[in-house]
């Protein structure tokens, strides 16, 4: 897809003759730009929490500061050490996802169990965004019990799956305003596969952001993004798990309006579940 250069060397090869060796090395260059991008950003984000934190060090090692402050300086450090964590455990699931093996698609998980828990976990990370600060909460709605128990099962590694879907919607959740809404639906599809969409009435991303929102530490807005506890990392981990159980990821987005993730998963990827008589 892209022209071909060749690097190129010449070696003496037999009398009076020249061998040209050649190979193609822009693939090779660009892996390595990437490389460097890469380790250039992480070095970034790691030095920037460092910096902080050691100038709050300085600060309780040379002022002597009441013990309101102090306990103030000692939770701002807290809460720069959590997102150095958060980022590592990023960083570790990113690299695992490209070293292990394709999941095993015979392994089926749930979806009703999978999605009452992001559900949970949504709520919970809500109630920390928001709960304290006397803001009018969001409105977290997921699909209805008759729906779930109809739902089925999806193939592939349940740890993956759970963190792709959690991200997905726990974005929602962090970029939505207090008093905005996060729906998550679930549809299955007429020639079998389903489609989980993450809809929110959030900020919106403006189209020229969308091409590149899933790559590695590519963020709109960086302090909007760090103060919800973000790593940068969210949406290049869904991508890959999604690629993995040969599922898609479709984005539409208004800004202004909100955004809508959503996810479809191929017929080999999801498998009706038998729905139980009531006794
Ligand atoms: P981050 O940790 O910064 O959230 P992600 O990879 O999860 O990293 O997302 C990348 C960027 O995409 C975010 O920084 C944000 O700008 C944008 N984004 C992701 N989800 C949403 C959403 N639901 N609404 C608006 N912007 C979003």
């Amino acid at each position: 897809s892209h022209p071909v250069r060749v690097s190129a060397q010449l070696h003496p090869y037999g009398e009076g003759r020249l061998l040209l060796l050649s190979r193609d090395i822009t693939a090779l260059e660009q892996a390595d730009a990437m490389r460097r991008d890469f380790v250039a950003n992480v070095s970034h984000e790691i030095r920037t929490p460092l910096t902080v934190l050691a100038g709050f060090v300085e600060t309780l090692q040379t002022l002597p500061l009441p013990d309101g402050e102090r306990l103030r300086y000692l939770g701002l450090m807290a809460q720069q050490a959590t997102r150095m964590h958060h980022l590592v455990q990023d960083l570790l699931t990113l690299s695992r996802l490209e070293g292990s093996p394709l999941p095993d698609m015979h392994e089926w998980t749930a979806v009703a169990p999978l999605l009452a828990r992001c559900e949970q976990e949504a709520r919970a990370l809500s109630q920390a965004l928001h709960g304290d600060t006397g803001a009018v909460a969001q409105q977290i709605v997921f699909p209805a019990a008759e729906v779930l128990r109809s739902a089925g099962q999806l193939a592939g590694s349940p740890g993956e799956l759970h963190s792709a879907l959690a991200n997905l919607i726990n974005n929602a959740v962090r970029y939505t305003p207090a008093g905005g809404r996060i729906e998550v639906q679930w549809q299955p599809l007429a020639g079998g596969g389903a489609r989980l969409a993450v809809i929110d009435s959030g900020p919106g991303i403006a189209p020229e952001h969308l091409p590149r929102i899933t790559e590695r530490f590519y963020r709109v807005d960086r302090s909007r993004s760090r103060d919800t506890g973000g790593t940068g990392l969210g949406l290049a981990i869904v991508k890959h798990v999604l690629q993995r159980h040969g599922a898609q990821l479709a984005i539409s987005s208004v800004l202004g309006r909100g955004s809508v993730f959503a996810v479809e998963f191929s017929p080999g990827g999801v498998r009706a579940q038998p729905v139980l008589p009531l006794l």
